[in-house]
């Protein structure tokens, strides 16, 4: 389906975030509609066949195109700026789409070392299996992002921000590389949303999205989007998807079309919690360094404002002081195990704070050294930072700190 404008004026982005949608239905509902059905009834056999041969545009499948569906891929691909959006099953559908649809045997593939560890996964090791090679660079380092570019180089990948310690690259950067190498650039845009940072206006060729963080932003729904050209989704993803089946379910696409309404509000005052909650932790005597790229302390503060509209985000780590690996793992323990209002929870994009141990959870896989690498320690404690009041967040993270 065609981006439908709800109006022949141009709209501002907060106009669409909350308006663009496919057609009301004959019923006049106001709050868009959800459609749960996996088949369509064809107007006519002439009709059908028009569709199924591509020449008109209209449903036939639940595989190939549901209207709520739709309605989420509109409005996501008008906050992004970009011509088009696939939605997804999960955000690692997403991922596997994109490689699906764009990398074949003999291609060469760059990404950070910081990425989130299921897509390294999935790139890293399961690509590799049909001959996909993947080149894992130092994510701030654009020497080593050049250097590994070879005449096979088909995709650069980036995620900035990055899980947990909020490293940002310079995606404008990234872009000039790819393309002076023909190739193309992807940005995982999970972290930032489009509030945030709208990678394409630098460069990016594709953002993509896990819908569970964010986009739906309470914590309801898993989901994910591909935001690029009208051709690169028409030609190159759509196909495979249609035969593959990754779509996003019509219900879980409902929950975060409606999430969308509210991204920018949520995404302002989580940022701005975050920044407030990572100053006090800063000057707490038991906690060591605080990772926020909010922050002048952060070594990539100064890109990071400039990329990211000023604002760092909500997701925030830090360090509990201590002599050694051990007894840094306990005290994190302990000031997760104290927590009252704050959830132990291995996710993020949630108004509920989620607090979590990376060492043990998301990178316990990581050998010590390959953790150490990757700046994970065992004291590390990130804290994914909601809508509750501030007062309360620091007072039950206090109950741990305060008692080591
Ligand atoms: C969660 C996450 C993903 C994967 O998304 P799912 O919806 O869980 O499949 C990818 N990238 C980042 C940065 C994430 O946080």
């Amino acid at each position: 389906m065609p981006p439908r404008e709800p109006h022949a004026v141009p709209l501002h982005r907060d106009t669409l975030a909350v308006r663009l949608a496919v057609e009301r239905s004959q019923y006049g509902e106001n709050s868009e509609a959800l459609y749960l059905t996996s088949g369509y009834v064809q107007p006519s056999a002439e009709a059908s066949a028009r569709r199924f041969a591509g020449e008109d545009e209209g449903y036939t499948y639940g595989r190939t195109g549901n209207p709520t569906v739709t309605s989420f891929e509109q409005r996501l691909a008008a906050m992004e700026g970009t011509e088009a959006c696939l939605a997804t099953a999960s955000g690692m559908a997403a991922v596997m789409l994109m490689c699906f649809s764009l990398l074949k045997a003999g291609d060469h593939v760059i990404i950070s070392r910081s990425m989130f560890g299921s897509t390294l996964k999935l790139i890293g090791t399961e690509f590799a299996r049909f001959g996909v090679e993947t080149t894992v660079v130092p994510q701030t380092d654009l020497a080593a992002w050049r250097a590994a570019v070879r005449p096979e180089t088909r995709l650069l990948f980036a995620e900035t921000p990055t899980n947990p310690l909020g490293e940002v690259c310079d995606i404008r950067a990234l872009a000039d590389l790819a393309h002076n190498a023909g190739a193309l650039l992807a940005v995982d845009n999970c972290f930032a949303t489009p509030v945030l940072q709208r990678p394409v206006e630098r460069g990016a060729d594709i953002v993509m999205h896990s819908g569970t963080k964010y986009l739906d932003g309470q914590g309801r729904v898993m989901a994910g989007a591909l935001c690029a050209s009208e051709s690169m989704v028409r030609e190159k993803f759509l196909p495979v998807q249609k035969n593959s089946g990754m779509v996003l379910s019509p219900f879980n696409a409902w929950v975060v079309l409606k999430g969308l309404e509210t991204l920018d509000l949520r995404m302002k005052a989580q940022s701005a919690q975050a920044l407030a909650l990572a100053q006090w932790l800063e000057s707490h005597p038991a906690v060591g360094r605080v990772y926020y790229p909010g922050l002048s302390s952060h070594p990539q503060h100064e890109l990071a404002m400039r990329q990211m509209s000023g604002i760092g985000g909500a997701v925030l780590s830090f360090d509990v002081k201590a002599a050694t690996a051990g007894q840094a793992r306990q005290r994190a323990f302990h000031v997760l195990d104290a927590l009252q209002v704050l959830s132990l929870c291995t996710n993020l994009g949630d108004t509920k704070t989620l607090c979590t141990h990376p060492a043990s959870t998301s990178h316990g896989k990581l050998t010590e050294a390959q953790r150490e690498a990757a700046g994970v320690s065992q004291g590390l404690i990130r804290v994914a930072v909601g809508l509750e009041h501030l007062d309360d967040i620091r007072a039950d993270l206090l109950r741990g700190l305060e008692t080591l």
